[in-house]
């Protein structure tokens, strides 16, 4: 299911293919988030033209609306969406303990768009969470049976397993508990997914099933974890969860650093929710080789643009008569064709054109990132490129938007 094709001698970093049955995906690489069926404000076909292999699916937002049912009776989400390459589908632990933990930006919990309700959580216990829905109020269930049964009926290649995303905040002892019953719910999962694939066996179920290794910044919390979904089961890949919203980098980094003996070697990795270009670049170091996050859509909405040299807001009114491109080194075909000028007027006119021009910048921008990383690595440069792209990256203070 996974291969590698070659390491970088100075670091853990490698790049690979990863098999699925939607088709192949190359790695290191950048997942696009796909939350309700599409990347917002990009066609799927605008998604897949310019060179994405795999999207990321919600579990939680797509089990809420238009629900696993309709999605399945419309061919699974694949042909639902119109999207024909591989897709990921997180589990839906991470939004439905967010609306609990209250840390998590609002985008990730469903809320912050006109006339939708916030959600929360009710009770969570052994079977699993009961929660308010954000959409019509009325209460809902997930345990790790419920999520094994929608991510089937969604249809996607890698399903994920429905853990606790414990955060920073709470104690170690919190940490610990729920990483058991992470685990518990773990081996829940893998029995649920293994009687769905029993009973789809005739029309198949091709679907691979990741565990999460939680534990929160905990370095002995994180290596338990690791040699108990190890001791588990023969898994295809493994992903790293807990280290996005929030997380200070140096103390990422470090845990990355801490689990890279604990995973099996030759299984991808995947870290969830991590995705801007430093982290991009520090994670492939590590040997990660999977990555998703929301930031270059959601920055792309709020008029921010990754650029080779730093992030700019094309809001800003320095950009008022500015004839250059978002970014001059960026081959996308909103830099061909388009001036920071009109497309900060853009969003100064609210023209939805704007977000969509600059979504499309920023996911081609993470997207030839990762391409140069992975030529980095096989061309084994991947140090002196890193440090100077970093170098770059960083000449330039962040504008303020
Ligand atoms: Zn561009």
């Amino acid at each position: 299911m996974f291969t590698v094709r070659t390491r970088c001698p100075f670091s853990l970093g490698r790049t690979g293919t990863l098999h699925l049955p939607h088709g192949l995906v190359r790695t290191p690489a950048f997942v696009p988030l796909a939350t309700r069926g599409a990347v917002r404000t990009l066609e799927p076909r605008d998604v897949a033209g310019l060179g994405y292999e795999m999207v990321l699916g919600n579990t939680f937002h797509l089990f809420l609306a238009p629900g696993p049912e309709l999605v399945a009776k419309l061919g699974g989400l694949h042909r639902f969406m119109r999207w024909e390459r591989p897709v990921i589908t997180d589990s839906g632990g991470f939004q439905v303990f967010s609306m609990g933990h209250g840390t998590v930006a609002d985008e990730i919990k469903g809320r912050g768009r006109p006339g939708e309700r916030t959600g929360s959580v009710l009770a969570i216990e052994e079977e699993g969470v009961r929660f308010r829905s954000y959409i019509d109020g009325r209460e809902r269930f997930m345990g790790p049976e419920t999520s094994m049964a929608v991510q089937a009926a969604l249809g996607s290649d890698i399903a994920l397993v429905f853990d606790e995303c414990t955060p920073l905040h709470v104690t170690r002892e919190y940490t610990a508990r729920s990483t058991e019953r992470t685990h518990r719910w773990l081996e829940r999962c893998l029995r649920e997914h293994r009687r769905l694939e029993s009973v789809e066996a005739g029309a198949g179920l091709p679907q691979t099933l990741f565990p999460i290794v939680q534990g929160g910044a905990h370095a002995e919390l994180r290596r338990a974890a690791a040699s108990a979904i190890r001791g588990m089961n023969d898994w295809d890949g493994i992903a790293i969860g807990g280290l996005s919203v929030g997380e200070p980098k140096p103390a990422m980094y470090e845990m990355l650093d801490i689990m890279s003996d604990a995973l099996p070697a030759e299984k991808p990795r995947y870290l969830m929710g991590v995705g801007f270009p430093e982290d991009l670049i520090e994670g492939a170091r590590r040997g990660v080789d999977l990555f998703d996050c929301v930031a270059p859509t959601r920055m792309g909405r709020t008029g921010t643009a990754f650029t080779s040299e730093g992030r700019l807001n094309v809001r800003n009114v320095k950009f008022r008569t500015d004839p250059a491109p978002l970014d001059s080194r960026c081959g996308c075909s909103t830099c061909a064709r388009f001036t920071r000028a009109y497309i900060r007027h853009l969003f100064i006119s609210e023209e939805a054109l704007g977000m969509h021009l600059l979504s499309l910048h920023n996911v081609h921008f993470i997207l030839a990132l990762m391409r140069d990383v992975r030529s980095a690595i096989a061309e084994g440069s991947l140090e002196t490129w890193s440090e100077r792209w970093l170098d770059r990256y960083h000449l330039r203070p962040l504008s303020t938007p």
